[in-house]
């Protein structure tokens, strides 16, 4: 594919990989049967669903009957926590716990849930952007019916030892969610050896469409649903299932899987020489998160003294785009609450850069930005009244 700009942008979202191209184009085609309906043409779209379905169970390490379609991570999370919001309020256990540097669709349903009774702790993230366990074993209570902490951080990229979280929820019969939206397809997932209870994920973020996610939900927590309407989805998520796009994430998650490892080395050299070229060319910036426990693709910067969204259309004039923050948050002037959560200013969280790249980005690519970069950011200082105040001048 011929990208008529340098695309870092590759957490916001991804284009359409072939594989799953090549997947959907017949069936938006051809097959566009109803897979309730009983006539040939309903069944070949039922078949369409549950091999699809077999195949994102596979890619997880679980049942096929433990996978729910829905249409993406934002509706995934909802539907998780909701639900066990509800089987918790029928036992009397109405805490839950999370962190303070989830993406919107966790915080903000938190926030609902607050106000419909329930108690959150978040806990704190350090400045490394990773959660501890032992914090989080001493967080749980005898009526604490959730935890939900993310794989990998949409505008940090930090990795949570997730493995080591399950077991600390399993010893204490707590149940588990991850929001998995930026590490499926990119990290290995094991839901049964991580004993993750709950797992959300999303088609676009690993080059299938957008709109169409997945809820992982392990076999024996009863779901009851959000939405209401037919029998779909067993009965747990009315509505017509998009074939199409159900049929292109699982043919882009399958690739993805297939294919990671070989991936990741490439996007880690990337990455490693995009960061190191940074900081040696930009005073005064620092790479936010740990250096080594991030997503192959991520690198996330603050820069003293500019004003991040300034940045950002300085690049996109020479056809670089990145982002400052998650792209939910654009347009908006807050400083992201995930740096702030690290413990950063709002001024120093003010100058983020985040540019998210993958295996079909090149070496020119990374080294054009880093010609770039270095005047921008010092053209932006000289006008910058704050750069001025923290250098003293007049
Ligand atoms: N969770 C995380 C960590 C994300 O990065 C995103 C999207 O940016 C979402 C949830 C929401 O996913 P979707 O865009 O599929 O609703």
């Amino acid at each position: 594919m011929n990208h008529p700009v340098i695309y870092m942008d590759h957490a916001a979202t991804t284009h359409i990989g072939k594989p799953a191209l090549d997947a959907m184009l017949p069936v938006l085609e051809n097959d566009y049967g109803n897979p309730s309906s009983l006539h040939a043409l309903g069944q070949r779209a039922a078949h369409l669903l549950s091999s699809a379905r077999t195949e994102i169970a596979g890619c997880l390490g679980a049942f096929s009957d433990e996978i729910y379609f829905t249409s993406g991570g934002t509706e995934s999370d909802n539907w998780a926590l909701r639900e066990i919001a509800r089987m918790g309020a029928e036992s009397g256990k109405k805490h839950m716990i999370s962190t303070a540097f989830e993406h919107h669709a966790i915080l903000h349903t938190l926030r609902r849930l607050k106000e419909e009774g329930f108690e959150v702790t978040l806990l704190d993230v350090h400045e490394d952007g990773l959660v501890r366990p032992e914090e989080l074993e001493a967080a749980i209570r005898p009526d604490t019916c959730l935890v939900s902490v993310m794989y990998a951080n949409n505008e940090i990229g930090t990795i949570q030892p997730i493995g080591e979280l399950g077991a600390v929820c399993k010893q204490h019969g707590v149940l588990f969610h991850t929001d998995a939206v930026q590490a499926a397809g990119h990290l290995p997932i094991n839901v049964k050896e991580q004993n993750i209870d709950l797992l959300s994920l999303s088609g676009h973020k690993f080059h299938g469409p957008k709109g169409i996610g997945a809820l992982y939900c392990r076999r024996g927590i009863r779901l009851t649903g959000l939405i209401e309407g037919g029998a779909q989805e067993r009965g747990k998520r009315a509505g017509t299932e998009n074939i199409p796009e159900i049929v292109g994430m699982a043919a882009a998650l399958s690739d993805a899987c297939a294919h990671m490892d070989a991936r990741n080395e490439k996007t880690l050299a990337l990455r490693e020489r995009l960061i190191d070229g940074v900081l040696s060319s930009v005073p005064r910036c620092r790479l936010n998160g740990d250096r080594t426990r991030r997503l192959p693709g991520n690198a996330n910067f603050c820069f003293d003294g500019i004003d991040g969204e300034a940045l950002l259309l300085r690049l996109d004039l020479e056809g670089i785009c990145a982002s400052s923050g998650s792209a939910c948050t654009a347009g908006s002037l807050d400083p992201s609450h995930v740096l702030l959560a690290l413990g950063l200013s709002r001024e120093t969280a003010g100058g983020s850069l985040r540019l998210t790249i993958n295996e079909e980005n090149t070496e020119e690519e990374v080294d054009f930005l880093l010609r770039r970069l270095p005047v921008m950011i010092a053209s932006l200082r000289k006008m910058s009244p704050a750069w001025k105040e923290m250098n003293g001048a007049k």
